[in-house]
C-alpha cells in the first residue's frame, strides 16, 4: 500500500515511493510518496488559495473546527495508537500515554488559546497606537521522527488557529499518522487547501518545500545540521524560520538532593523514548561525593528499564548509537551497563547504556547521540557543574536535582539553557516558552510564542488631535 499525500482536500499520489520499514522487524509496513518539487508547488498553490478565506472567520468558527480535528483523532485513537507505534517501534503503552494523547491536547490547547488573544494598545501625545495580527500565510512545516505526530499536531494546531495554511513535510521514516491526520482533517471539516501534506525525503520534497518563493514561515524540527541547511535555504527570501534543533542535555545531580529519585528521574530522562528525544538527558554531571552511590542506583535502574523500551528507529541509526559507545571505549570509558543489541535479530533493539570515566571533551560526551546511552561526569562544587552544563555547543534543556531552592535558583540562571527543570524532567505545560539556546534552535513556540510565530503584527496608529505632524 502506498501512504496518500494530501494536496487541495484530495488524497493523492505519486510515481515514485520508498520503503516504510518496521524498525521491530525490518519488514515493509508501507510505501512513502516520493513527492517531486511539481507537487510541492502544487500544494504551496492550493495553500495560498485557501488561507485568505480562512483567516477571514472568527476565532471562534477556527477554534471549534480545530476542536473537531481533535475529536477525530480521539474517535480513531488506537488506530493512530498502532500506527505510530509500529512506524517508530516505540512501545503501543508510550504511543498511548504520550504521543497520542498530547497530539489531541495540542489542537484542544491552541482552540482555546486562540479564543483568548488579546491586542496591544499604546496612547500617546495625539494620538492611539493599535496592534492588528494577520497569519503569514503559507507556513511549512517540518518535523523528524521520533515524536511524529505530537512534534507535528504542535505546528499544525495554532498555523490553522491563526489563520493560515499549511504545507507539511513529516520525516519519511514515519509517515503514517500524517496520512490519518490528513483524512481527520478532511472528516472535520477543515476546508479544502489549508491541510497540505506532501510526503518523501528531505531531497527533494524538503528542500523544494523550504526554498518555495510563496512558502512565508517554516516551522523545523530537527537536527542541527539539518537546521544550518534549512536556515541556508531560507534565508535569501527573508522567511519568517523557526527552528528546534538538536540537544546535549545535561542531568546534573547534587549530593543534596534525594538520590533515589534523582536515580529515577535521571534514568528516565536518559531512556524514555529509547534516549530519542531532543530533551533527553544524555549528560549526567554528579557531585563527587556521592558519585559512586549515585552511579549505582542509576545502573540498577537502567537494567531494570531495558524491558519497557521499543526498538530504536532503524538498524542504521542503532548503528550510528553503537558506533559512539566504540568511540567511548577507544577514548578509556567504562561501559557499565549495556553496549549491545537485544532482542529480535531484525529488529533494532540496543540496551539502556551507562558510561564514566570520559573527559568531558569526548566526541561520546559532547555529541548529540540521540539513542539509550547515557555519560557520568563529576563535579566539586556549584561553580563547576554549570561550567561543565555549558560547555557544550548546545542549549535545549537541562534538570537539576537538589533540595536546596536557592542553589537550584542559581544553577538554573546560569545554565545556558531553553529550558530547565528542578527535581523533575519533561513536565510540560503548553502556554510556556518552548525553543533551545546556542545551537539548540531560533525563536519560540509554545501558547502565546506559538501564536506569536504564525502571525504578522501590525500596528494601526490613528491621530486624536488636529495636528498632521508625523513625529
Ligand atoms: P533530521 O534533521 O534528519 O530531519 C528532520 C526533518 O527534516 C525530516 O522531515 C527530514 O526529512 C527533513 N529534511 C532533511 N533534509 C532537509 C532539507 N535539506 N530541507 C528540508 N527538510 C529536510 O532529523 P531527524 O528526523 O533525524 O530527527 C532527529 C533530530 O531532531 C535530533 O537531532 C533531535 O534532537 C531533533 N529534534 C529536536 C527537537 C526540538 O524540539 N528541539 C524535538 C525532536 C527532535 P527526512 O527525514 O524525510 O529526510
Amino acid at each position: 500500500m502506498i501512504l496518500s499525500n494530501w494536496i487541495n482536500g484530495e488524497a493523492c499520489n505519486t510515481s515514485e515511493s520508498m520503503e516504510n520499514i518496521n524498525p521491530r522487524n525490518g519488514k515493509e509496513i508501507n510505501r512513502v510518496p516520493i513527492t517531486p518539487a511539481s507537487d510541492v508547488d502544487r500544494a504551496v498553490e492550493a495553500a495560498e488559495k485557501a488561507w485568505v478565506k480562512w483567516a477571514k472567520q472568527t476565532p471562534q468558527i477556527r477554534a471549534a473546527v480545530l476542536n473537531k480535528i481533535a475529536d477525530g483523532i480521539q474517535d480513531r485513537f488506537e488506530e493512530f495508537v498502532a500506527a505510530e507505534s509500529i512506524d517508530t517501534g516505540k512501545p503501543e503503552a508510550l504511543a498511548r500515554s504520550v504521543d497520542i494523547p498530547r497530539s489531541i491536547s495540542n489542537f484542544r490547547f491552541f482552540a482555546g488559546e486562540i479564543q483568548h488573544q488579546t491586542s496591544s494598545f499604546h496612547p500617546m501625545e495625539g494620538a492611539i497606537n493599535y496592534t492588528l495580527r494577520r497569519p503569514v500565510g503559507v507556513a511549512a512545516l517540518i518535523t523528524p521522527w521520533n515524536l511524529p505526530l505530537y512534534l507535528l499536531t504542535w505546528k499544525v494546531a495554532p498555523a490553522l488557529g491563526m489563520g493560515n495554511a499549511v504545507v507539511v513535510k513529516p520525516s519519511e521514516i514515519t509517515p503514517t499518522t500524517a496520512t490519518l491526520l490528513g483524512e481527520v482533517c478532511k472528516t472535520a471539516g477543515l476546508p479544502d487547501g489549508l491541510f497540505n501534506l506532501v510526503h518523501g525525503p528531505g531531497n527533494p520534497t524538503g528542500s523544494a518545500l523550504v526554498s518555495h518563493p510563496k512558502v512565508n514561515a517554516v516551522s523545523f524540527t530537527g537536527g542541527t545540521e539539518t537546521g544550518r541547511l534549512v536556515a541556508a535555504a531560507a534565508a535569501p527570501q527573508f522567511k519568517k524560520l523557526s527552528l528546534e534543533l538538536g540537544g546535549k542535555n545535561p542531568t546534573i545531580v547534587f549530593a543534596d538532593s534525594n538520590l533515589e529519585k534523582a536515580a529515577i528521574g535521571a534514568a528516565r530522562a536518559a531512556f524514555l523514548n529509547q534516549g530519542q528525544i531532543c530533551l533527553c538527558g544524555s549528560r549526567i554531571l554528579v557531585e563527587d561525593s556521592v558519585s559512586e552511590r549515585f552511579t549505582n542506583l542509576l545502573v540498577k535502574e537502567a537494567i531494570r528499564l531495558k524491558d519497557t523500551l521499543g526498538s530504536l528507529i532503524s538498524t542504521s541509526h542503532r548503528a550510528k548509537v553503537h558506533s559512539y559507545v566504540e568511540a567511548a571505549i577507544v577514548d578509556g570509558g567504562e561501559v557499565l551497563c549495556g553496549g549491545k543489541n537485544f532482542g529480535p535479530q531484525d529488529g533494532a533493539y540496543y540496551e539502556p547504556t551507562v558510561i564514566t570515566g570520559l573527559k568531558h571533551s569526548c566526541r561520546t560526551v559532547q555529541e548529540e547521540i540521540f539513542g539509550p546511552v547515557v555519560t557520568i561526569n563529576s563535579f566539586q562544587n556549584e561553580a563547576e557543574a554549570t561550567e561543565l552544563a555549558n560547555d557544550v555547543q548546545f542549549g535545549l534543556a537541562a534538570s537539576i536535582w537538589t533540595k536546596d531552592l536557592e542553589k537550584a535558583h542559581r544553577v538554573a540562571a546560569n545554565v545556558e539553557s531553553g529550558m530547565v527543570w528542578v527535581n523533575t524532567w519533561l513536565k510540560r505545560d503548553l502556554r510556556v516558552p518552548f525553543g533551545g539556546l546556542k545551537q539548540s534552535g531560533v525563536g519560540r513556540e509554545g501558547g502565546a510564542w506559538s501564536l506569536s510565530f504564525f502571525s504578522e503584527p501590525r500596528n494601526i496608529c490613528i491621530a486624536i488631535s488636529d495636528s498632521v505632524d508625523g513625529d
